[in-house]
């Protein structure tokens, strides 16, 4: 537990922060304050060593700038070199950019040659693009980006290039954090248990509908918004889901849809979400889907994919992946949803294979005779998730019905390459597609695969 103090008032906090860790070796010289008006600086009262990668070293006595109060528990701040990102590699500060989409946001990292430093820059006046400025260092010692302005320190001339972009595409206007688009669900709020006291929601807007029910906007304690899936009395096997709920509240990752808990008290039963402002992945890449640029496919297919090798590593069975069960939170991070909830479903046009609604063309072979789930069922409508975002949105075999499709995936027929795959990326879901589950690649390592053509995309 950390106590802030702040110069007004006291700030009491149990503090747990999720920004970037102090410059390594030599740090610039220099003070560096953002400086901008309505931002709360505050004094760490008491040290605090940072426990993992995404956590910020406090130092008591030293100012710190509160970027974001998540909630009482979590909150986003940075130190004095706010904009610096350690580790942060080339591809990941432009996926990084790009999903913060806001002129002039930019990063300031350790480049590939051990002590040179990096300004990465994004712009939307060319068309939403990246660029890298190396900070060079001339004879004399002095920093520089643009020749005509050298300074002492890297934070000058950061500070500088704040006001002027001299030479660059743009100046240098808003520092982003490296876990800014993935900070971690349970950052919203951490429930000792899982049963959630309804009189602690109010519900908002309705978001959508569901195999099971109505899912709505919701406030948790007046405060963190959330997502609420009313359950319709008959939809589903509700015991059978109440045990099962204690064992998901606990798969927690930065790319799962994060379930917070359950009203069980009261008919209809809710089920109470992470928010994803963004809808589901369907609707947009139907609706996105011609603007973004291939790297950000990748990065969603790689989103996908973190999400469920965490699954896989947890011997966690989806079932049911597919574009429409995965969302889009407010940074464009994609994160997958309703995994292994099928099983309580209680609809036989949905879960017999036969049955309308059954997920045909997200199943393999083996599914699809004899039921066999298995992690490489999922891999393979990983695949068929592939194929969705490259498409944007187009539904697998248009044209073909549910029977059509079971005859020609026996027979040895693919989804074809969508025109916005390169051959390399089509290799990978084509290898999804092997007849056999012991063909196809393990989630692993198709992040592997997956993260070799982000950094070396041809
Ligand atoms: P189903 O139970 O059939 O899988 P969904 O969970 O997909 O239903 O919910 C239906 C719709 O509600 C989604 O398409 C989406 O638009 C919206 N929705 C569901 N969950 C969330 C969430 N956590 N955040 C934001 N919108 C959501």
């Amino acid at each position: 537990v950390l106590l802030l103090l702040c110069p007004s008032h006291q700030v009491h906090t149990h503090m747990h922060m999720h920004t970037r860790t102090k410059l390594p070796h030599p740090p610039p010289e220099g003070e560096y304050g953002p400086g901008a008006a309505g931002r709360l600086n505050v004094i760490a009262m008491y040290d605090f060593t940072a426990k993992e990668d995404t956590d910020l070293t406090l130092r008591q006595g030293e100012e710190y700038v509160i970027l974001h109060k998540q909630d009482q528990l979590w909150w986003r701040a940075q130190d004095k070199h706010g904009w610096y990102c350690k580790n942060v590699t080339r591809t990941e500060a432009e996926q990084l950019l790009r999903q913060e989409d806001k002129e002039g946001c930019f990063v300031v990292r350790e480049s590939s040659h051990q002590g040179v430093y990096t300004v990465s820059l994004y712009t939307k006046i060319t068309d939403g693009d990246v660029r890298h400025y190396q900070i060079k260092v001339s004879d004399s010692g002095q920093f520089y980006l643009a020749e005509k302005h050298t300074f002492d320190s890297i934070a000058d001339v950061i500070r500088y290039h704040e006001h002027n972009a001299a030479g660059l595409v743009t100046r240098l206007r808003y520092a982003v954090g490296p876990m800014g688009r993935c900070v971690p669900a349970t950052a919203g709020f951490s429930f000792e248990k899982w049963e959630i006291n309804p009189s602690d929601l109010t519900f908002m807007k309705e978001l959508g509908a569901g195999q099971f029910g109505v899912v709505r906007l919701g406030k948790w304690r007046a405060q963190h918004k959330v997502a609420i899936k009313t359950i319709k009395e008959g939809a589903m096997l509700e015991e059978d889901f109440i045990e099962e709920a204690k064992v998901m509240m606990k798969l927690c990752h930065p790319k799962l849809v994060q379930l917070y808990g359950v009203c069980l008290q009261q008919r209809p039963l809710l089920i109470v979400a992470e928010f994803m402002e963004n809808g589901c992945l369907l609707n947009f890449l139907r609706q996105r889907g011609r603007t973004l640029k291939e790297a950000w496919l990748l990065s969603m297919c790689q989103d996908v994919c973190e999400g469920m090798e965490y699954l896989e590593a947890h011997q966690f069975l989806h079932r049911d992946l597919a574009a429409r069960n995965c969302l889009v939170n407010e940074h464009n991070v994609v994160k997958v949803s309703d995994f292994g909830l099928t099983r309580y479903v209680l609809d036989n046009q949905y879960t017999s294979s036969s049955g309308a609604k059954f997920p045909v063309k997200w199943s393999p072979p083996e599914v699809l005779h004899f039921s066999k789930y298995s992690s490489k069922s999922d891999v393979w409508s990983f695949g068929v998730v592939m194929w969705e975002i490259y498409s944007e949105g187009r539904t697998p075999f248009e044209n073909r019905s549910n029977l059509e499709v079971v005859n020609d995936i026996t027979r040895g027929v693919r989804l074809y390459r969508p025109h916005r795959a390169s051959q390399p990326l089509y290799a990978i879901m084509y290898r999804c597609w092997h007849e056999r589950p012991e063909g196809r690649p393990k989630f692993s390592e198709l992040l592997e695969e997956i993260q070799k053509l982000a950094e070396n995309p041809d």
